[in-house]
């Protein structure tokens, strides 16, 4: 079987264009735009790409961004009083403090200082409890993409046998409540897991979000198998001093076997910004008490 490949970049441009229209709609109606805050502390490379990515789509998609750029050695004193100022700050509807902070400050006590309805990337305990016990809350944005690709190929995910390597806070423990939430018989696996191949060979659907490139091999997957692969993993190129993205998942071999997969780069990673922007824009809506389809989105 030669697998389909599921777009997300394409996914994530339709979604983005729908958040555009809708936000246009939100700025006629509230009288101002919606707002996303971005705290950077240091002077990570890596953040500060995905920092300049997530001010670029903002503004793109209509929406007001606020940057907020804090030395290395900040204070958590400083960095706390920052996010109790967003919280107060009627133009934030979303606030998201990039990750991760330099080791002196206590990122658990800087996420559980944002206010939960402007918790956008759905990190606060009360997002994630509201995830657990099925409330309304926000809902991390990379497993929500997933959620959102998977919904778009397969339909109906009820009785299919989901398996998500991995247990972080941010994907896996996410990803694997939403997949029960569609009513998946659902296998989280982890790196004490035993046998993972015989474990993926069960699974309708795989989700891999490991951080190593290429672990998950073509031969594990049951014949048709639906793979989304969230790694993303810089490793040495063919050309000499050049690099390359590659997934958790083998994609040349897993495309033998599987029904459909996501492509890395071009896969999940455009669905997380997206997602970022149809949280900000929700909270938004909710904040003002505005009518919003939230399953238009
Ligand atoms: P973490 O490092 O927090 O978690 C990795 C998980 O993989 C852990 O639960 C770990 O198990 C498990 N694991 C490690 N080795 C093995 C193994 N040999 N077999 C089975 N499981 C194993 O990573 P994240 O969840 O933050 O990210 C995962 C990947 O997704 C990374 O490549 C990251 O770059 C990417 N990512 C992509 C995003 C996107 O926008 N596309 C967004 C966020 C992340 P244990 O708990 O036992 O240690």
């Amino acid at each position: 079987m030669t697998a389909v490949i599921i777009d997300g970049k394409g996914f994530a441009e339709r979604l983005r264009g729908r958040i555009g229209t809708l936000a246009a709609q939100f700025e006629e109606q509230a009288g101002r735009k919606a707002g996303l805050a971005v705290v950077l502390v240091g002077e990570d490379p890596a953040s500060q790409v995905y920092v300049r990515g997530k001010h670029r789509a903002t503004v793109g998609a209509g929406m007001e961004s606020f940057e907020h750029r804090l030395a290395a050695d900040t204070s958590q004193a400083d960095l706390l009083a920052l996010v109790e100022r967003l919280n107060a700050d009627d133009a934030v509807d979303g606030i998201l403090v990039q990750l991760p902070l330099p080791d002196h400050l206590d990122e658990q006590a800087v996420i559980a200082a944002i206010a939960p309805e402007k918790d956008v990337d759905g990190f606060h305990v009360i997002n994630a409890g509201r995830l657990a016990t099925g409330g309304t809350g926000f809902v991390p944005c990379t497993p929500y993409g997933c959620i959102m690709l998977l919904r778009d190929r397969l339909g109906d995910l009820s009785g299919m046998d989901a398996v998500v390597i991995g247990r972080s806070n941010i994907v896996g423990k996410p990803m694997a409540q939403l997949l029960l939430g569609e009513n998946c018989t659902v296998t989280i696996a982890h790196s004490r897991t035993k046998d993972l191949p015989a474990v993926v060979g069960r699974a309708d659907i795989v989700v891999a979000a490991v951080g190593r490139p290429e672990m998950v091999k073509g031969e594990w997957l049951k014949d048709g198998a639906t793979v989304i692969d969230v790694g993303i993993n810089r490793v040495a190129a063919s050309e000499e001093g050049k690099t390359r993205l590659v997934g958790d998942v083998d994609f040349g071999g897993a495309s033998e076997r599987a029904g459909a997969i996501t492509p890395v780069p071009g896969g999940v990673g455009p669905m997380t910004i997206a997602v970022l922007l149809r949280n900000t824009l929700v909270s938004a809506f909710r904040r003002e008490g505005l009518e919003l389809d939230e399953s238009a989105l």
